[in-house]
């Protein structure tokens, strides 16, 4: 059962709420932990936690009846996705007119789902998302910091050179190099020296199992094994899982309360509560953050927040595209899911792309080069709250993604015309080669200096903190998950010095 007041509370358990946890029980403040999706650690009927990409069961997806792959078809066939038991799943997708918003469910958040690709921005990125925040601090401080909690490692080159678990990635690199194109070799929070041991039938596999999108079952170093494991180990902490906050309300004496419903696994609603706190974190990433203040602010519960709520929401760019590759250029039917490769075009006249090689582990051969691009789509969304539905609604026009897809061209066109390679088109449903109406990367809605202050602090209501993706306003121009750490990392020590008093 739930206290009615703890000193500090978090709600939702991805980077920016893990990151919070941990400095806050460090720093010795008692700490509760509501997450609305599951704790994954009890194993299905097959023995495991998580289930494959090519197998997907109830596990797999949130509260719905059918899995919600991007890549919907192949050969323009319905073979991807399955027919499941409704349950808590772990990974969501949030349907808005024209978007959808991926995001991971379960303590740990998005790093149970994601592909462990730890990027730090350019200098020039980081300065234009987030251009009150002194770089310095980042490069030598946070994003540091960040690394070595998270446990960034590297692929060994060399085991990268001849695996043939990576000829997708390798082939990838081979076309984007022939049209003149850099490459680089991505960190990852996925332990290396576990996935040779997979490669050498030395350990379980995972990564080597088509395992990622629902759950890596061994080898991934998510949240719930690094820093969420390391705030329960102080002592103050304590996560409640299948918990989902509704709204915020603030007491005359600062007091802030959280109404909060305990869900089952079918997320059936079984008791609603409130619990008091000082301290309020947000981190239920950029839709869950921006709703529940939405919600807070035109239902009445906290009527000063900022104006600049629900603004400056982006794609990251987002743009997913396959090519098919001749006949004599196989990418191989043994596919690690971990992407390890990042096509780098800083040339593009639309600007920079960073598109990452992504895996198809179909089990066979399917000459198709998948891949994810990362581009700056100058195109921002803006979330409202729809009181019938009692949800936020994302505005978002279809003609937004064109940006995205024109760079995406721009970097691949040359590629192809070097390689003899083509776009797919039997990939996403109908004939469209590029995929531009979801996202995995959601960004903004509470953006840094505008509807917060310059450290995350809600603009309307003292004691009130957001902490996750939604303060960077829509792009950083990688994978962001290493920026919302480091910049969650800053906020809190800023936070617990001059606010909480901790030092
Ligand atoms: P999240 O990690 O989304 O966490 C939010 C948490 O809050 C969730 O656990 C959610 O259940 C919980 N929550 C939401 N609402 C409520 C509520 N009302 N009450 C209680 N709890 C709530 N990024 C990278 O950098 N590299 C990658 O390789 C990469 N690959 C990806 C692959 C996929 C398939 C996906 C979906 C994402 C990927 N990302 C990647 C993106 C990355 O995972 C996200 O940017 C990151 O998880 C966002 O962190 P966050 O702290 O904002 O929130």
């Amino acid at each position: 059962s739930l206290p009615s007041f703890v000193p500090a509370l978090v709600v939702g358990s991805g980077y920016g709420g893990a990151v919070s946890a941990l400095r806050l029980g460090e720093a010795g403040v008692r700490t509760l932990v509501l997450e609305e999706g599951k704790l994954w650690n009890e194993p299905g009927p097959d023995g495991e936690v998580f289930c494959s990409v090519l197998d997907p069961d109830r596990r797999s997806t949130w509260l719905r009846t059918r899995t919600q792959t991007p890549l919907g078809t192949f050969l323009w066939l319905d073979v991807v996705n399955r027919d499941i038991e409704r349950f808590t799943g772990v990974l969501d997708r949030v349907e808005h007119p024209n978007m959808a918003i991926y995001q991971g469910r379960g303590v740990g958040g998005g790093s149970l789902v994601n592909g462990g690709m730890a990027v730090v921005p350019e200098r020039r990125a980081l300065r234009r998302a987030l251009p009150t925040v002194s770089p310095e601090s980042m490069y030598e401080r946070y994003f540091p910091r960040a690394r070595r909690q998270l446990g960034v490692n590297e692929i060994s080159p060399a085991w990268f050179e001849h695996t043939e678990w990576y000829r997708y990635a390798r082939v990838a690199r081979r076309h984007a190099n022939r049209a003149g194109l850099d490459s680089v070799l991505v960190p990852n929070v996925y332990d290396f020296a576990h996935m040779r041991r997979e490669a050498e039938g030395e350990a379980p596999r995972s990564a080597l199992a088509a395992e990622v999108i629902y759950g890596n079952n061994y080898g991934k170093r998510s949240l719930d094994r690094t820093y969420l494991a390391d705030a329960v180990g102080t002592g103050n902490v304590r996560i409640e899982s299948l918990r989902r906050v509704r709204s915020v309300r603030r007491e005359p004496d600062g007091t802030l309360v959280v109404s909060v419903r305990r869900i089952d696994e079918s997320g059936t609603v079984l008791e609603s509560r409130e619990v008091g706190c000082r301290w309020l974190f947000l981190g239920a990433g950029s839709n869950g953050t921006t709703e529940l203040l939405l919600r807070s602010r035109e239902t009445g519960s906290l009527p000063e927040l900022s104006e600049h709520l629900g603004q400056g929401w982006g794609t990251n760019g987002n743009v997913m595209f396959g090519r098919s590759n001749p006949l004599w250029d196989p990418t191989g039917g043994r596919q690690s899911t971990i992407p390890v490769v990042g096509i780098d075009d800083r040339n593009n006249p639309h600007g920079p792309v960073f598109a990452e090689s992504v895996p198809l582990p179909a089990g066979v051969e399917t000459f198709v080069s998948l891949h994810l691009a990362i581009t700056e789509n100058p195109e921002r969304g803006r979330f409202v709250f729809d009181s019938a539905s009692d949800s936020a609604r994302l505005l978002w026009d279809p003609d937004q993604g064109q940006p995205s897809v024109t760079a995406a061209r721009a970097t691949f066109d040359p590629v192809n015309r070097a390689n003899g390679t083509i776009y797919r088109r039997d990939l996403f449903g109908d004939t469209r080669a590029f995929e531009d109406r979801f996202t995995y990367h959601p960004l903004g809605g509470c953006v840094l200096g505008a509807a917060t202050d310059g450290h995350g602090r809600v603009r309307g209501c003292p004691g009130l903190y957001v902490t996750d993706g939604s303060l960077i306003p829509g792009a950083v121009g990688v994978n962001p998950f290493v920026t919302i750490t480091a910049l969650a990392e800053r906020n809190v020590e800023h936070v617990l010095a001059a606010d909480i008093g901790v030092r």
